[in-house]
């Protein structure tokens, strides 16, 4: 079972981003206010075209501005960004069971990986969100030379892991990176989250822990693990 990891399994710290930016900008910036906004930017970075890194630029840019931040101060809002997570890995809050869900799969029996659009840095991202324990390959796309949702790096996972195409399933949140990505390589995808291109022809889960729920009571049937129900 392979997974994404920004916004699947790890998600942006707000309070910290809402705290720095607030205080560099000098305006009453708070968590709520970022928080609120999340599935208009998720929309934004969905429908952006080109490289992972033009994405997360339009998921932050929708973000502030719906926060109430002006567009001619927004250079000032990625400064700041960029500061700290040079300093600290930005992408380090958990899922509320998102550990608890893992553990249930791996002691299911199965082998774990990640394939992440990343800066070299999802590693470290998830050891430090208390999350790597659970991954038997870690596949980031800076350290690879190839990014979501070119099948190449889905195949790097299927290699590090030894299973085939057919036998695994993989869970994103983005449908034209993770679940397009997935497909072109052969693996059934599942989108989480309720905002994200809503006709999608795709199965869904409310989250990650919502997702492992339905496939333990087999409610949800995926091949990789439809043995798991019971
Ligand atoms: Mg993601």
């Amino acid at each position: 079972m392979l997974f994404d990891a920004g916004n699947t399994l790890v998600f942006l710290d707000y309070a910290r981003m809402a705290q720095a930016v607030g205080a560099a900008l000098g305006v009453p910036l708070t968590e709520a206010d970022l928080a609120r906004h999340i599935p208009h930017a998720s929309q934004a970075m969905e429908q952006a075209a080109g490289s992972d890194q033009d994405r997360a630029a339009a998921y932050l840019q929708a973000l502030f501005l719906r926060a109430g931040i002006p567009a001619d101060r927004l250079g000032e809002v990625r400064e700041c960004l960029a500061g700290l997570h040079r300093e600290r890995h930005l992408w380090s809050s958990v899922g509320p069971r998102s550990a608890e869900s893992l553990a249930r799969l791996r002691a299911a029996k199965l082998k774990l990986g990640i394939v992440s659009n990343s800066d070299g840095r999802v590693e470290e991202a998830l050891e430090a969100a208390g999350l790597r324990q659970y991954f038997d390959a870690v596949i980031d796309s800076a350290l690879i030379g190839v990014e979501k949702p070119d099948p190449r790096i889905f195949q790097a996972a299927l290699a590090a892991l030894d299973v085939e195409p057919d036998e695994a399933l993989y869970v994103g949140d983005l449908y034209q990176v993770d679940v397009v990505g997935a497909r072109a390589a052969g693996i059934e995808a599942i989108l989480l989250g309720d905002g994200v291109a809503p006709e999608a022809d795709c199965r869904r889960a409310h989250s990650l822990e919502d997702l492992v729920n339905r496939i333990f009571s087999g409610e949800m049937l995926v091949r990789p693990v439809s043995d798991l129900s019971t």
